[in-house]
């Protein structure tokens, strides 16, 4: 297993600053959400299965993959190079978190329930983080209700969907978090 240094050096060697940038959040978002207790694997920026979501965890590899689309901004026609600078750095931190809910939750022995998101060790996490956050949404497991030959998700009132849940927490920020002061 390498240390976090051995790590962030072959990171820095991948993805330069993104690489340092990465690791150097994971480890204060470690200290900060999960008492320090994350172990560390590899980070890179690269592409998600089937490009389904912005991030990606793989609990065989302990590896973090952030999409490489968060390394640039979100204007429809910018064809801005990939630099540093334009990295959305609350974006890809919020992601980044996600990712680190499933490493935890694989740390600390795994989850029960329907996937990855929809269970009650990831809904625990969510509420936790979300309080610390100063995130006022409320999660819930989901259960599933048959209605005419039909299962439909049961929602319970004023609780995050599936999509929200599966998205936490930038599903549940402000609409203008991102776009406010991207310098931090
Ligand atoms: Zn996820």
């Amino acid at each position: 297993m390498s240390t976090f240094s051995e790590l962030k050096i072959k990171a820095i060697k991948a993805f330069g600053n993104f690489g340092a940038w990465v690791f150097d959040e994971w480890k204060k978002l470690n200290d900060t959400f999960f008492y320090g207790e994350n172990i560390v694997g590899e980070i890179i920026w690269g592409s998600t299965p089937q490009d389904r979501s912005l991030g990606y965890y793989s609990p065989d590899e302990n590896l973090i993959v952030l999409h490489k689309t968060l390394m640039r901004p979100v204007y429809p026609t910018s064809d801005l190079k990939w630099e540093f600078r334009h990295l959305n750095k609350r974006k890809a931190r919020d992601v980044l978190l996600h990712e680190m809910i499933h490493q935890r939750i694989h740390q600390t022995g795994g989850w029960e329930g329907e996937n990855s998101h929809n269970n009650k060790q990831f809904v625990n996490e969510v509420n936790r983080i979300a309080k610390l956050l100063n995130i006022d949404i409320k999660a819930k497991v989901i259960q599933r209700e048959t209605v005419h030959d039909k299962t439909l998700p049961c929602v319970e009132p004023r609780c995050l969907n599936l999509k929200e849940l599966s998205n936490f927490p930038y599903s549940s920020r402000s609409p203008n978090y991102y776009y406010g002061n991207l310098k931090c």
